[in-house]
Parts: C-alpha cells; structure tokens; sequence
C-alpha cells in the first residue's frame, strides 16, 4: 500500500470522529494503545497488587468527591461511573522520566519514574495527577483539539509501520486510526491549565486518600534538583516546576482542620519500598527484547512530558524515529 493511500485511509476513518470525542471513543482508542504497549507493561503480581492498592485508595476517595459533585464540568458532562470501576495503574518498563494516561483505563507509571521516587507520597502523588486527567476528562480534550487539527492525526500511521507484511499494514493502518488523534495528542500533552488542573484535583484526592498533604510536591522538587526546571514558564506549555511546587505547599496550608484525621500509614515505606523498587528494576532488566518492546518503548518515549516542563534526549529522538517512519 503507497503512502497516500494510508494517509487517506487515516484522514477518512477519522471523519466521522472529528465532530467531538466520547468516552466511548477515548476509552477504544487507549484499549487499542495498550496493545501496542503491552509488551512493555510489567506484570509480576506483586508490583501489580500495590499499584492497585495504592489506586484503589486514590479511586475510592475520588468517586465519593464526584458523589458530591466536586470537580470540573467535564468531569459530568457523561457518565462518568466507568472511571471509578476499571481504571487501572501499569509500571512500564522505560528509562524516560514521565508517567501518562491515554484517558481510558490505562495509567502509566514508568519504571525510570518509580526509581525517581524518594517515598511512596510521590509515587502516590504522581499517581494522583494521572488519576486526575482521566477524572477531568483531558484526553477527550485533547482529542478535540487534534480533530481540530485533523493533520497531526497522522502520526498514527506509525502503527501500521511497524508490521513489514503489506498485507497486514492496512488492517495495522485502520487499527491505527483510532490511536492516531490520541498519538497525536500524546506528542502534543496537556495544556498548562490542564497540568494544573490535574495537580489541583489529584491533591485533593491524594491528601484524602491518607499521604502526607505537605508532600504533595516533593517529587517536583526532586525534579528540580535533578536540573528539570530550565525552561522559563513563558516558553513552556507547562506550568513550571517550581510554580506547581509553590502550589502544592499552597494547597497543604489550606486543607481545613479535619484533614488531620485523614492521614494514613503508607503501603510500603522504608525498605519495603526501596525492594519493590529494586524488584520493578530486576524485572524490567529480564523484559524479553524483541521488536513489539522496542515498538512499545519508542511509543512510550514520544509520549508528551507529564510532569516536566522540558523534554528529555529520548523523547525528541523516540518522536523523530516515527517522523521518519512516517516519511519512508
Ligand atoms: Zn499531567
């Protein structure tokens, strides 16, 4: 198949999608996303089981907040009880620095991020944030604005590239359209008023479920001692490092008395923490290296900075690999 012709395969697929995303719509394209980053997706029971526990403390509190109506419009714009029954937290075997949601089911905290971490708070915290886009809906978004755009949609032809049969790049191809808005979106990330969003709710969510609300914004401020912070605000479609660590001390003044009775003791702190760390690194070095992990690391590269305001060397060099894939 010529490249025109799956560029217009790609363009006419997505019509009938460019009027305006639906849950029903995001929630298929991340499914579809997952499969290409499956291989990546780190599935020992035990890394599993506390990366549940510690979402299920995260998703709980959120829903009774929805039950009282807190949040964004675009949290209630549809049903939203799917959010709150199959959201599910995935360690991903990648040497970036950055967690992801596709703004379905799947949230990605990456291994390079897990080792990163101090203490389960900022673990808990990033989680929190992740949490918050799917709960505020900025994927959908997101999505919205690529339709808008419909030519950045291309980017997922790079799905179809990676099967070599010709036969199958054009079932690859159409597999594809539907992650080709979320890629697109992927490369491009949230909005600054997004990030701060997302920080705002999933501080809510995170102090409620019991961590420690003064830490909150500890892993930014590990961030920005690792030299993160560079980029002037003004330049950034980030809220700075050091802005979202203010507000975060901020959001910890504020909390009103009762918040005390909210703490609770971390899952795993000290030791138990440094060895689920320890095993997340043994098991992703033993991952088997074959090209659907390759595939699945360079999508989870290109994906758009989460967290840091400046892309990292492997982000820009994981998006110009699909460039070029695109142009061959
Ligand atoms: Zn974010």
């Amino acid at each position: 198949m010529t490249t025109t012709r799956l560029l217009r395969l790609l363009l006419l697929a997505l019509l009938p999608l460019a009027a305006c995303a639906t849950d029903r719509q995001v929630i298929d394209q991340a499914n579809e996303a997952h499969r290409q980053i499956e291989p990546a997706v780190i599935e020992d029971p035990m890394l599993v089981g506390y990366l549940q526990e510690l979402g299920g403390r995260i998703v709980v509190e959120a829903q009774q907040l929805s039950q009282a109506r807190f949040g964004p419009k675009s949290h209630f714009k549809e049903d939203n009880s799917w959010m709150f029954s199959r959201a599910t937290f995935h360690f991903v075997n990648s040497e970036t620095l950055n967690a992801f949601t596709t703004g379905g089911d799947h949230m990605y905290i990456y291994t390079q991020l897990l080792q990163q971490c101090r203490t389960e708070d900022e673990l808990a915290a990033v989680m929190a944030h992740e949490y918050a886009h799917v709960y505020a809906r900025h994927v959908q978004k997101g999505m919205n604005r690529q339709y808008l755009a419909l030519g950045g949609a291309l980017v997922g032809g790079v799905l179809g590239y990676t099967l070599a049969d010709d036969d199958k790049l054009e079932v690859a191809a159409l597999a594809a359209v539907g992650t080709g808005a979320l890629l697109s979106f992927a490369n491009k990330g949230f909005t600054r008023d997004d990030e701060a969003e997302a920080d705002d709710l999933g501080f809510e969510f995170y102090a409620r479920a019991g961590w420690d609300p003064a830490r909150f914004g500890d892993f930014f401020q590990a961030m920005i001692d690792l030299g993160y912070d560079t980029t002037p605000e003004l330049l950034s479609d980030h809220p700075s490092l050091k802005s979202r660590v203010a507000a975060a001390k901020a959001r910890a003044a504020g909390l009103p008395p009762e918040a005390s009775s909210w703490r609770r003791p971390p899952v795993a702190e000290g030791a138990k923490f440094a060895a689920l760390q320890a095993r997340a690194a043994q098991i992703a070095a033993a991952l088997p290296k074959d090209q659907s992990l390759e595939t699945a690391k360079t999508l989870l590269d290109a994906a758009a900075n989460c967290l840091a305001p400046r892309d990292q060397p492997r982000q820009v060099e994981a998006r110009a690999k699909i460039q070029a894939a695109l142009g061959n």
